[in-house]
């Protein structure tokens, strides 16, 4: 017998809607406003309010203009399908001759620019998101983006945030961030939980990590649990089958929504 497909995310698709997807979304405010005061809205940034394509390409166009690669000009959004240079450079049309050439850089460029705040101006709001936290936020709950990002990238991120108009710097809003670019993702959400349930309790979170929305379904019983499926890391983990998938924020009533059909993989739920 096949064993099934594991449940990997489907993409970003960052103006996808479905009338499955809108129930989801109704269902995320609906939770929020029961909650009301006192309950908490956990929201993760990278892969999930932002898209961070845009903060890549901007990357590799530096590194294209800099180290005279001209080649990775080519790089545009949709060839990321996931966290491989390799794969991304080959979508992008690259010769393996000019992959060769860039990866060398590549790597060492993308990991001292990725996590310096000042390029996370240049991710992109995923569309419809600051509204469904301020409608979080309107119906009285504490909004904590809960981010992977580590404290060196505190301002560029809270400039990001606020030019994106996402609520911050207001009573009830709170961005928890590493203590450093060391820390493993997994146990510091886990453990960052625990302080956020102190300030009330988790009624909805979402979260692009398999393995973030299995902790937060399990230590947050009774709250609503969304995972965007955007990309995420090339951990083994998939998500519980019970927690449903969306692809972005828009309803199919957004003009600049584009209409898809809703169903993900078997098991993954409505989308
Ligand atoms: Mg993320």
């Amino acid at each position: 017998m096949l064993e099934p497909a594991p449940r990997r995310a489907r993409g970003y698709r960052p103006r996808f809607a479905s009338p499955q997807q809108d129930a989801l979304l109704d269902r995320f405010i609906a939770a929020a406003r029961a909650a009301g005061d006192g309950g908490v809205g956990v929201f993760d940034l990278d892969g999930c309010l932002f898209d961070n394509r845009p903060r890549i390409v901007q990357i590799w166009r530096e590194l294209a203009s800099r180290a005279d690669l001209p080649a990775l000009y080519r790089v545009a959004p949709e060839h990321f399908l996931d966290w491989d240079h390799r794969r991304t450079f080959a979508n992008a049309g690259l010769s393996d001759t000019e992959i060769a050439e860039a990866l060398p850089h590549a790597e060492p460029t993308f990991f001292r620019n990725f996590f310096d705040g000042e390029y996370c101006v240049h991710d992109h709001p995923m569309p419809g998101a600051s509204r469904l936290v301020w409608a979080c936020y309107r119906a009285g709950l504490s909004v904590v983006y809960l981010t992977g990002r580590h404290e060196q990238m505190r301002e560029g991120t809270e400039r990001s945030l606020v030019r994106c108009g996402f609520p911050l710097g207001r009573p009830g809003t709170k961005l928890v961030m590493k203590p450093d670019m060391e820390t493993d993702d997994l146990p510091f959400k886990r453990e960052a939980l625990r302080e956020i349930r102190s300030l009330g309790k988790a009624a909805v979170l979402i979260d692009n990590e398999p393995g973030n929305v299995n902790i937060f379904r399990e230590t947050c019983p009774g709250a609503l649990v969304l995972w965007m499926e955007t990309d995420h890391s090339p951990r083994p983990i998939e998500p519980n089958p019970a927690i449903p998938g969306i692809r972005g924020f828009l309803r199919c009533a957004d003009p600049s929504a584009e209409l898809g059909e809703g169903m993900g993989p078997a098991g993954s739920g409505p989308a």
